[in-house]
């Protein structure tokens, strides 16, 4: 595997490799990986010759300096794990050259970053969307991989790349899980014991709301009430926001249908956890209890 830090090797090195006839998957990450991180690599490689992941922990899509320094990092155990992984490149640029002295330019997401986890982190998806379009810039993949994890932010890159041109597919990933239902996420690594084995109740919630829309259920307001009962009878997680959304618009619905998703975020021991289901093809379906989450098997094939 490849290690690469200057953005003009990077450029170099994309040239070299179009030039001998072979397509580029790119998966942008924040480091500290975990499976889910591999899923997008694996699509990655399922959709292109080379695989080129990216590190960077990007300061402008922050909302507090505290978050930024408390973020997860572990560079030797990432590089040993997209080498095993078959990663060709490890894309490390560093912060003083993807914002050079100066630089002023920015991409504003307009609409789409009003809403879900827009109000409460302010310029957030600016950050995202300018620091997504540098990195395509720098790579110039044919395909980029995205999680379905932060749903939001798949539908902004998609937006942003339609709307600016930037000639690369989007590919979105479904959520990896742990076998109780959480999403994998690299800040549950900041979860205490307790927190952690609570926190697969957000699944849980979205998974009531699921069953209930299965069973007919249509109202907007009673399903995000299910799910939310199901948080709250922990007692122990603040709820930034809990909502049933249209998948694309992401603004909130009245009455669900298929294209909706049901999306919650939440504080879990000082930690901001999130997650969504769609409602149409839900990867795994979870009862009310926790006491049964099973993979259905005509979801788990979705593309
Ligand atoms: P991050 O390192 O958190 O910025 O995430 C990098 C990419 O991995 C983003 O596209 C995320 O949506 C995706 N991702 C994070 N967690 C998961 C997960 N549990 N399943 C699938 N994709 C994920």
């Amino acid at each position: 595997m490849k290690i690469v830090t200057r953005i003009a090797k990077m450029h170099e090195l994309s040239r070299q490799l179009r030039t001998g006839g072979l397509t580029i998957g790119f998966v942008p990450t924040m480091g500290y990986l975990h499976d889910g991180h591999l899923e997008l690599v694996r699509r990655a490689r399922s959709e292109c010759d080379t695989v080129v992941v990216s590190i960077f922990v990007n300061p402008t899509q922050f909302n507090n300096r505290e978050d930024f320094e408390k973020y997860p990092r572990d560079e030797a155990a990432d590089k040993a794990v997209l080498e095993h992984a078959g990663a060709d490149v490890l894309f490390m640029p560093e912060a003083s050259e993807v914002y050079a002295p100066g630089a002023a330019t920015t991409v504003h997401v307009g609409a789409l970053g009003d809403h879900l986890c827009g109000p409460t982190r302010p310029g957030h998806f600016d950050g995202v969307a300018t620091v997504v379009a540098a990195l395509l810039n720098m790579v110039t993949p044919d395909v980029a991989v995205f999680g379905e994890k932060d749903w939001q932010q798949l539908q902004i890159v998609r937006r942003m790349v339609r709307d600016l041109h930037l000639g690369v597919r989007i590919v979105g990933v479904p959520t990896l899980r742990d076998a109780d239902g959480l999403a994998m996420s690299s800040r549950n690594a900041r979860l205490g014991e307790k927190e952690r084995a609570l926190a697969p109740a957000l699944y849980r919630a979205l998974g009531a709301a699921v069953a209930a829309y299965r069973d007919g259920e249509k109202r907007s307001t009673e399903l995000c009430n299910l799910a939310r009962a199901v948080i709250e009878e922990i007692g122990e997680f603040r709820i930034d926001y809990l909502e049933l959304v249209d998948g694309e618009a992401l603004a909130p619905v009245e009455t669900a249908n298929d294209g909706s998703v049901v999306a919650v975020a939440a504080f879990l021991g000082g930690v901001r956890l999130i997650d969504n289901v769609s409602l149409a093809r839900p990867q795994m379906l979870a009862d009310a209890s926790g006491a049964d989450i099973r993979m259905r098997s005509e979801d788990a094939h979705y593309a």
